[in-house]
């Protein structure tokens, strides 16, 4: 099975190619169509699985088959993730798999004054992904809402919840501008299914199917 198999169109499998990625990992097989096919997904992943361009190519391959442009003016696509490095990795492969089309991709995550990151913000985003503190102080200031938000993942959950961030996850998703569960789709991705990662899933994913690879 290969990446045009899972119904990948011919833009992001060149840029897939570009990346040197010739086969789908099995979390990649297994997930891309379920992604595809609308559905919210809760996958139990390690790093090194291949998880991020799992919920990547998809979300990318959606967005970039509707006959119109997205506007730029608020995310589509909201990747929550737990450290600044996790969050960069996903940053610079969403931009891999976006290269060449219009979409603009923006990373936000504490640490680090955040005037470059606003700066950045206020070009335009699409494709947002934010670390679970930094992101509800730029949402505090009304830098960004979540009006537009068509894909929402929490990328590996067991560790947002570990190390604190279950709060400011569920502020994020509980959001009076969050589009409901249900009408956005939801992804979810964690190394194990504890019973908080599971708990978390039953309140914000609609419908999910789960994976463990
Ligand atoms: P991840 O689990 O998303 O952190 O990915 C682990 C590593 O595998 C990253 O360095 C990716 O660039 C690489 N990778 C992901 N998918 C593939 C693939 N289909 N073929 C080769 N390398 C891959």
């Amino acid at each position: 099975k290969s990446f045009a198999d899972a119904g990948i169109q011919q833009f992001v499998l060149d840029n897939i190619g570009r990346s040197g990625y010739e086969v789908p990992t099995s979390i990649q097989k297994n997930a891309i169509p379920i992604v595809s096919a609308g559905r919210d997904l809760m996958a139990c992943a390690q790093t090194g699985s291949g998880k991020t361009a799992a919920f990547l190519i998809p979300i990318i391959n959606a967005l970039l088959s509707d006959e119109q442009e997205l506007s730029v003016g608020r995310p589509h696509v909201l990747i929550i993730s737990p450290t600044r490095e996790l969050v960069t990795q996903i940053y610079y492969e969403a931009k891999k798999f976006a290269a060449g089309s219009y979409l603009k991709c923006c990373q936000i995550y504490g640490g680090t004054v955040s005037s470059h990151q606003s700066a950045n913000l206020g070009r335009g985003c699409h494709i947002l992904v934010a670390t679970p503190g930094r992101l509800l102080d730029f949402v505090d200031r009304s830098y960004i809402d979540f009006r537009g938000i068509r894909f929402a993942v929490l990328d590996e959950a067991d560790r947002m919840l570990d190390m604190g961030f279950q709060e400011s996850v569920e502020k994020i998703m509980n959001h009076p501008t969050m589009v409901p569960t249900g009408t956005r789709q939801t992804l979810m991705f964690s190394a194990t299914f504890a019973e908080d990662v599971k708990t978390l899933a039953a309140k914000y994913l609609h419908e999910y199917l789960f994976l463990t690879i």
